[in-house]
C-alpha cells in the first residue's frame, strides 16, 4: 500500500487483502466509510 494512499486506495486495498487472507480486520473507521459508499450507492438507484 502506498504509503499517502487516499482512502479510496486503503479502502480498495483491505477489500483485495480481506479477499486473499484474513489477517486483519478493516479498521473500524474504513468500514464505516464503506458503508457510508454501499448507503449513497443504493440511494441513487
Ligand atoms: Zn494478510
Amino acid at each position: 500500500m502506498p504509503k499517502h494512499a487516499t482512502l479510496e486506495q486503503r479502502i480498495s486495498w483491505h477489500l483485495a487483502h480481506q479477499e486473499n487472507c484474513g489477517c486483519r480486520p478493516m479498521p473500524q473507521k474504513l468500514q464505516m466509510e464503506l458503508n457510508k459508499r454501499n448507503a449513497k450507492a443504493e440511494a441513487h438507484e
